[in-house]
C-alpha cells in the first residue's frame, strides 16, 4: 500500500538479514552488545564490524546502553545495507501498557533513517519474539505507526516476517488500516 505521505509499505516473508535495503532495523537490547533472535542473526551475518561499532557507542554517548523506545545507527558490516538502526523494544507486560514505547521504536528508527537519507527501511516485528509481545497487537502498532510516521526521503518500508503467523497478522493489520 501507499501511505498519504507517498511511502510504500510492503510485507515480505523471510529472513531480515538477507534483505537489501538502505537501513535494516535491529530488535536490539539495551546493552547493544548482541543477543538472540534478530539481534543474534544480524551480528552473525553482519560480522564483527557491527559489534565493534556498538562497543564504541557504549564507550561514548551510550555508556548506560540504549533506552527502550530509542534508536541509534551503526555500520551494517557485511549485510546488504548501508546502516543498521538498533532499537530496543519493550518487554510485553500484561499489567502495564507499554504500547507507546513500542510505537516509539518504529518512530525513532524512521527518524534516524530519514536523517541518514535512507530510502528503504526493513523492519522486523519488534518485541514479538523473546520479548513476548502478542503478534496481533505488535503488528497493529507497527503498521499504524509506520503509516503515520514514515516520510520522505524514506520511500519504502518493508516488514520482514519470519513465519506465516507473523505474516498473516501483519496482513490483517494492514488491511484494517485501508
Ligand atoms: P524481541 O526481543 O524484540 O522480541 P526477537 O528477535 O526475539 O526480538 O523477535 C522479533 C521478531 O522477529 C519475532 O517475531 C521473531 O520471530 C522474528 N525473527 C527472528 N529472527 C528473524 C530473522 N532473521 N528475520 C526476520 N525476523 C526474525
Amino acid at each position: 500500500m501507499r501511505t498519504s505521505h507517498g511511502v510504500t509499505v510492503r510485507l515480505v516473508r523471510g529472513d531480515l538479514t538477507r534483505q537489501t535495503a538502505d537501513v535494516i532495523v535491529n530488535a536490539a537490547n539495551s546493552s547493544l552488545l548482541g543477543g538472540g533472535g534478530v539481534d543474534g542473526a544480524i551480528h552473525r551475518r553482519g560480522g564483527p564490524e557491527i559489534l565493534a561499532a556498538c562497543r564504541e557507542l557504549r564507550a561514548s554517548h551510550y555508556g548506560k546502553g540504549l533506552r527502550t523506545g530509542q534508536a541509534v545507527a551503526t555500520t551494517a558490516g557485511a549485510l546488504d545495507a548501508r546502516w543498521v538502526v538498533h532499537t530496543v523494544g519493550p518487554v510485553w507486560s500484561s499489567v502495564e501498557d507499554r504500547s507507546a514505547l513500542l510505537a516509539s521504536c518504529y518512530r525513532e528508527s524512521l527518524r534516524v533513517a530519514a536523517e541518514l537519507g535512507a530510502r528503504t527501511v526493513a523492519f522486523p516485528a519488534i518485541s514479538t519474539g523473546i520479548y513476548g509481545w502478542p503478534l496481533d497487537d505488535g503488528a497493529r502498532i507497527a503498521v499504524r505507526t509506520v503509516i503515520e510516521e514514515a516520510v520522505p526521503p524514506v520511500e519504502e518500508v518493508r516488514f520482514v516476517l519470519f513465519d506465516d503467523h507473523a505474516y498473516v497478522e501483519f496482513e490483517s493489520a494492514l488491511a484494517a488500516q485501508r
